[in-house]
């Protein structure tokens, strides 16, 4: 029996308790409805769960959902069943008591909703279960972790190709928030997918605002960042274990409700501070990448790389942990060339020369995306292939007008000059002490107190100086070369520059501090 397009929507109402569909959800519940595979690409927050939740609730059989993410699944169980869904999930975390008795409520057909983690679903005791009851449809959630080209490629997910055999009669789909056109053709491909209705929703997050930061003295920008969002949720996104610590640990000492979180802390620690967080009753969580994947916290206002993301699609995913309820939310990005060459360090110990490659190119993408002067949303969402039409988004440091590009020629040439007549033997730190003049000791027993530079650059700050190196690099006029102390050194397009031939900007901030918290 084909079900109307009012018991959908009774549902819908009844069962969720919401009044509308989002954008794509009711043609996906409608494909499912009527028996056909999907491949649902849909953002963080875009409402994927709806869209196999409730044809679960309205087709009979089970629905089984292959899902990667253990630490959620007793959430989205508890979720569905206080919708009043006849729901359970199956992994590692069960007693066999409990395995037991979601067994026996699955082989009597009390089950609209069943969760599995893929390692389950590759025994062949539970094959051969599932094999016999009613299915009402397969669905693939993280569908993304099938591809070797995604960030989180789990091998266990490559035997889901399998899916489409083990279920003739009924659909199959797949859902993901991962965005890149590579990862999708990989996915859909090995899902082997029959005619699949396919969706893609658009990429862009309208209520978040992007801004990057010219990284210059963390600890002080973050905490400006917080005060611009007092008392609002946070999450501050730190590389290394070690940075994480700091950072908690300094903004507790101020007076800041934060927590630490990454996958260094034992078991118990990190779920006490996760749920904290989740809870409300801290402010600021400080994490690894390992934070994130899987939390349900629809406040989060804003998001803070504090070090530079690994990939565009880390970015991505990252911020977009802010503002899933829609609501605005701001998305900090701190960046300085510097980043690049901490996590070059980490690139560099991988054994994969391919692998090696691919990382290299991913963090390039990133300095240009930070460095670079293009609307912010228009970068992300051409990076996923997609066309934003707009001029001017209206939300990211770039369309607001934060920054404007300015002629530092002149600057530049003081600068180079500085490193050539100091024997191109010396770090940023050193060069810009020279140029503002600095009487500190260093400079003085290298008698550079007495090179024609010295003290020339005296009229703007340090952080001027540092960011013009900064911008130098970015456009490969200098180059740094690491070895145990690094060097700065001038590159071709540097003879260019002294000579005049060669013009340099840069774009600076024009508007007063904490860019990213004018709107909080
Ligand atoms: P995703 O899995 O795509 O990241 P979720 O399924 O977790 O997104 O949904 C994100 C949030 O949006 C949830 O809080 C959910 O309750 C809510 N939501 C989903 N569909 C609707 C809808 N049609 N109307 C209102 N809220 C919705
Ligand atoms: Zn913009």
């Amino acid at each position: 029996v084909p079900v109307s397009e009012e018991a959908m929507h009774d549902a819908l109402q009844k069962v969720f308790g919401f009044k509308g569909f989002r954008p794509n959800q009711r043609e996906v519940v409608r494909a499912l409805l009527d028996g056909r595979d999907v491949f649902a690409v849909m953002p963080t927050g875009g409402g994927k769960s709806l869209c196999y939740q409730l044809p679960a609730v309205l087709l009979p059989g089970t629905c089984m959902v292959i899902s990667p993410l253990i630490a959620l699944m007793k959430d989205q169980v508890d979720g569905a069943r206080a919708n009043g869904i006849r729901a359970a999930y199956l992994n590692s975390s069960l007693s066999l008591a409990d395995r037991r008795k979601v067994l026996d409520e699955l082989e009597s057909g009390s089950l609209d909703l069943l969760y599995v983690a893929p390692e389950r679903f590759a025994l062949d005791s539970f094959r051969k279960l599932i094999g016999k009851v009613p299915v009402s449809m397969a669905v693939i959630d993280e569908a993304h972790c099938i591809s070797e080209w995604g960030h989180d490629f789990r091998p266990d997910y490559l035997q889901l190709s399998s899916l489409v055999t083990m279920f003739r009669d009924v659909p199959v789909a797949g859902f993901t928030a991962t965005a890149t056109q590579r990862v999708q053709l990989d996915t859909l491909r090995r899902l082997a997918l029959r005619e699949p209705f396919t969706v893609r929703a658009s990429f862009d997050r309208p209520n978040l605002t992007y801004s990057v930061l010219f990284k210059d003295g963390v600890d002080a920008q973050i905490v400006s960042l917080l005060r611009a969002h007092s008392g609002k949720a946070g999450i501050i996104y730190r590389t290394s274990r070690k940075s994480v610590n700091d950072t908690a640990a300094m903004l507790q000492a101020k007076g800041f409700r934060a927590l630490a979180y990454h996958a260094g802390l034992g078991d118990e620690e990190r779920e006490r501070n996760q749920n904290a967080f989740i809870r409300d009753e801290v402010d600021v969580i400080v994490a690894t990448i390992a934070f994130g994947m899987g939390i349900d916290k629809s406040n989060i206002r804003f998001v803070i790389h504090a070090d530079m993301p690994k990939s565009i699609e880390n970015y991505y995913q990252e911020t977009g942990r802010a503002g899933r309820d829609g609501e605005p939310a701001h998305c900090t990005l701190l960046f300085s060339q510097g980043d690049q060459a901490k996590l070059r360090f980490f690139i560099d110990t991988m054994e994969d020369e391919g692998e090696k490659a691919r990382a290299l190119e991913a963090l390039r993408k990133v300095a240009s995306f930070a460095s670079s002067g293009v609307c912010r949303r228009k970068a992300l969402l051409n990076y996923f292939g997609e066309q934003y039409s707009k001029e001017n988004c209206g939300s990211c440091d770039v369309c607001l007008g934060h920054f404007k590009s300015v002629d530092c020629t002149v600057e530049a040439q003081i600068l180079l000059s500085a490193i050539a007549r100091t024997d191109e033997r010396f770090g940023a730190a050193h060069i810009v002490d020279v140029v503002v003049g600095s009487k500190n000791r260093k400079v003085k027993e290298c008698g550079h107190d007495r090179i024609k530079t010295y003290g020339v650059g005296k009229g703007k700050d340090k952080k001027f100086w540092r960011q013009l190196i900064d911008e130098l690099l970015a456009q490969n006029v200098i180059a740094k070369a690491e070895g145990l102390y690094p060097v700065l050194m001038l590159c071709e397009k540097a003879v260019g520059v002294l000579r005049g031939e060669t013009t340099v900007s840069m774009a600076l901030e024009v508007v007063a501090k904490s860019a990213a918290g004018t709107a909080a």
